[in-house]
């Protein structure tokens, strides 16, 4: 079953899936998480996005996480007469944001400080790196340049100048309008891209706190600047994204694979969830099959230590989308039969509050008891999250009444979520768990399942305590078309 999988699949929704009958395909397949890239689309195309998935998430029984990408200051080329121009290496070409419209030996930009920025020897990156230039000399607002690698380049292509501390804000003006409306329909998390220092985080939760406290936030780490700051940036957020495409040109592509790395252990240690990104599986944009290389990239994310995983333009406006999904699902699965990945706690871990404890406790339980399950009962899904840090191997379940939440814990790692009524008592929650497990085939009669909760229950008490249950009752009848979509075999 889907439930059996461990590390979580995003999902960019584009062109390829986002259809009422694509997007139940790509939750069939696996997506957990459905990324909105604000780096395109209207918002109207996004509102009908939102909808659709609420709705098939509903009657599949199979929360998804929403997740909305904002496009942050990314600096682009403006466009051409002919939608593209070829750059020939060691030619001189001349960039300025006071370009209208470009041509073979201009290039407009949309950044409007760029010749402010620029000095002589600065390295400009176009296209996620592909084509470089170095500046020759600045001459008041024009730019003028010289070819390093040519090629093509087209409208609206990106622009990165590693290593230069850009006078931009975090949070555009187009971010703040798309961020009011993710807000709005309740998007379960914002992604902010080019974060640079952990104030930038502050800024983005302070307009949420007002609008929608439920939305959380993840930081894509894609700057020097960020990976300087990265404790306090994790601090401060609720997740974290590599975001290796922007991330490779402004560090270096050699240094990519370290830092990826150095980032994921830095959120495990934090215990803050982390997804991997960009050109996982990306040959399959093209090809129904993945490259040894790709495969043994997603398989080293999940080694790593990842949370999730990203999909963007192989699900967004690739051939293959479902393909792609269910081949990341394969390729994750196979890998998670490594014993070596789980249980990730150590006598020395330092726990900051109770509900750490009672996590770390119920990971030993579930180890040295051979539990099946632990069963978190949770409105905000913190414990959970602690529970899943630990990473044991037995399922991490979450329960709650609360929809937000079962949608927000899609995106953490070894996370399943039911929605149970609200309870007066443990035994109550516990009555309604146990049919919940033996019906949908979690666990068998006979055993153990470790529940983690705050008491008094009535009071809703933050977690801290934790009890051991023998499951004893019956199997309850269920037809096929009520097991939620994850729960089947
Ligand atoms: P992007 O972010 O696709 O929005 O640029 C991800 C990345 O840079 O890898
Ligand atoms: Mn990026």
């Amino acid at each position: 079953m889907l439930a059996d999988r461990r590390a979580k699949i995003v999902a960019t929704i584009g062109p390829s899936t986002n259809s009422k009958e694509n997007l139940k395909k790509a939750i069939e397949a696996g997506m957990n998480v459905a990324r909105l890239n604000f780096s395109h689309g209207k918002h109207e195309d996004h509102l009908q996005v939102i909808k659709y998935i609420r709705e098939i998430s509903r009657e599949l029984k199979a929360p998804v996480t929403i997740l909305q990408d904002l496009q942050g200051p990314k600096i682009r080329v403006g466009h051409f007469k002919n939608d593209k121009i070829t750059l020939i290496e060691g030619s001189e070409i001349k960039i300025s944001p006071k370009y209208e419209i470009g041509d073979e030996n201009h290039i407009p930009s949309d950044f409007a400080e760029l010749p402010q920025v620029c000095n002589k020897g600065t390295k400009i990156l176009l296209d996620d790196g592909l084509l470089e230039l170095n500046v020759l000399a600045v001459n008041g607002d024009e730019v003028i340049a010289k070819v390093i690698h040519g090629g093509i380049l087209k409208n609206r292509k990106g622009m990165n100048l590693p290593g230069v501390t850009l006078p931009v804000d975090c949070l555009t003006d187009k971010d703040l309008i798309d961020l009011e409306f993710g807000l709005a329909n309740k998007v379960d998390y914002v992604a902010l891209s080019f974060v640079r220092y952990s104030s930038d985080i502050k800024k983005l939760k302070d307009i949420i706190k007002e609008k929608n406290p439920g939305t959380r936030v993840v930081a894509k780490i894609e700057m020097l600047e960020a990976l300087e700051n990265l404790e306090e940036i994790v601090d401060e957020s609720d997740a974290v994204m590599v975001a290796r495409g922007d991330l490779a040109v402004e560090v270096g592509q050699s240094q990519l694979p370290g830092f990826q790395k150095r980032i994921i252990r830095i959120c495990n240690q934090k215990k803050k969830p982390v997804i991997t990104a960009t050109q996982m599986l990306d040959s399959m944009v093209e090809n129904p099959r993945p490259t040894r290389a790709e495969i043994t990239d997603v398989a080293n994310a999940v080694i790593d230590g990842t949370d999730a995983l990203m999909l963007s333009a192989e699900s967004a406006s690739g051939k293959y989308p479902f393909k792609c999904i269910s081949t990341m699902h394969e390729i994750i699965c196979e890998v998670e039969r490594d014993k070596d990945l789980y249980y990730k706690f150590s006598i020395e871990d330092k726990f900051n509050e109770v509900a750490e404890a009672i996590s770390a406790s119920a990971c030993l339980s579930a180890y040295k008891l051979d539990a099946t399950a632990i069963v978190c009962l949770t409105s905000s899904g913190k414990t959970s999250t602690l529970i899943s840090s630990f990473r044991p191997q037995c399922r991490i379940i979450a329960v709650t009444h609360i929809e937000e939440t079962l949608n927000r814990l899609e995106l953490v790692w070894g996370i399943q979520t039911f929605s149970i009524k609200p309870y007066r008592s443990t035994d109550e929650a516990m009555f309604q768990i146990e049919e919940i497990l033996l019906k949908y085939k979690l666990v068998n009669v006979g055993d153990k399942v470790i529940l983690t909760l705050g008491v008094p229950v009535l009071e809703q008490a933050k977690t801290n305590s934790m009890r051991v249950y023998t499951i004893s009752g019956e199997v309850p009848k269920v037809s096929p078309e009520n097991i939620p979509l994850r729960c089947r075999p």
